[in-house]
């Protein structure tokens, strides 16, 4: 069971007021969730506060009815959270294979790991043929198919998308989202998926999440929601 629970979290920097305030969640197991927003609705506080980068105010988070609240970053990585943060973070000095031994350092040993990394250039093609790489000589959409592969070499039980499709070609971006799609539906992962892209995120995601300052304003399958215009005219733009 990896269903994420977030129950009542409130969330701000500082002495400032609550960027999220109270806010309510629940990501079924191996389901694929959009979380939506414009610039500045809350979705990458969300993902940090999830991941303990920002400390909560209050609320509680679960996974499988495990609770973390409270836990520090890495020991909710064992717990089995990911996070793929904005800006395609891999370790540039580092070799495609290195980047990937490295994040399966966390939870594997051994022969374990070798199958884990094996894993990732049997999903990820375009990364077995640069396994030797440097991160710095890798292509936008390269560094990004790494970012995503070093998050999954783990095997998490949730994963966290910051906008993953940010500044990459359309092309990239389906064959990227396909792969999160097939991997929860096959893994029974769970995905919360931040986008801006919202066209993008909706075409695999389960259901959508629109935040607006902090708050949730819809919850409704990914279909019906991206068939609503008067939503996306209000809240997201277009
Ligand atoms: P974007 O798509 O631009 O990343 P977002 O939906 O992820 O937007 P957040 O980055 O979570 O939104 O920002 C939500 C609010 O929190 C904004 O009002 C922002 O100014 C504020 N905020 C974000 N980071 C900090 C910080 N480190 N210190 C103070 N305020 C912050």
């Amino acid at each position: 069971m990896s269903n994420l629970t977030i129950e009542r979290l409130t969330v701000g920097y500082g002495d400032g007021a609550p960027v999220l305030d109270g806010l309510s969640l629940d990501v079924p197991d191996g389901a694929v969730l959009a979380l939506l927003g414009a610039n500045g609705a809350g979705k990458t506080t969300l993902l940090r506060a999830l991941t303990g980068l920002v400390p909560a105010r209050a609320g509680r988070v679960t996974i499988g009815g495990a609770d973390l609240t409270g836990l520090r970053t890495e020991e909710r990585v064992r717990r089995g959270l990911s996070l793929v943060p904005e800006g395609r973070s891999v370790v540039v000095e580092l070799t495609v294979d290195e980047n990937l031994r490295l994040g399966a350092l966390w939870r594997h040993r051994g022969p374990a790991r070798r199958t884990a990394v094996a894993e990732m250039y049997e999903l990820f093609e375009p990364l077995a043929r640069r396994r030797d790489a440097v991160g710095h000589t890798l292509s936008g959409g390269e560094r990004q198919m790494l970012a995503l592969a070093r998050a999954l070499v783990s095997r998490p039980d949730v994963l966290l998308l910051d906008e993953p499709s940010l500044g990459l070609a359309p092309l990239v971006v389906a064959q990227l989202l396909g792969v999160l799609r097939d991997t929860a539906a096959r893994t029974g992962l769970t995905v919360l998926l931040a986008e801006q892209n919202v066209t993008g995120a909706l075409s695999v995601a389960d259901r959508g999440v629109v935040l607006s300052l902090g708050e949730v304003v819809a919850d409704r399958p990914a279909a019906e929601l991206a068939a609503d215009p008067a939503l996306r005219h209000a809240y997201l733009g277009f």
